[in-house]
């Protein structure tokens, strides 16, 4: 039942107090804003609050802990008591790196 993800995640850990770090099996590594994390939560309740534009509380940006659920997907403990729940593929995707954006430091050959 359970598929192979894309990607997996070797580590992680909080850089600061804004950002969480994560290195991936490839060998790859992201530093995820908390801020945007919790805005991209994909949650109903998020969703709806992003629709009437509520701003979220200070403690919304701070986690508490993060905990790796199987090999396909994250759970982020958010200070205020929320929680989101990531696959490691939609986190990836959150990668903000120019090689992520698009702009490898290499050719892509096409082979
Ligand atoms: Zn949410
Ligand atoms: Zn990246």
């Amino acid at each position: 039942m359970a598929r192979t993800p894309k990607y997996s995640v070797a580590s992680m850990q909080p850089v600061g107090r804004y950002a969480l770090g994560v290195t991936w099996a490839d060998k790859h590594d992201s530093i995820l804003p908390l801020d945007n994390l919790r805005r991209r939560c994909p949650c109903v309740e998020c969703e709806r609050s992003r629709a009437v534009d509520r701003q979220p509380a200070d403690s919304a940006a701070r986690l508490e802990g993060v905990q790796r659920l199987q090999e396909a997907s994250v759970m982020l403990h958010w200070a205020d008591g929320h929680e989101t729940l990531f696959l490691v593929e939609e986190l990836r995707e959150l990668c903000g790196c120019a090689a992520c954006k698009g702009e490898p430091d290499y050719p892509i050959t096409g082979q």
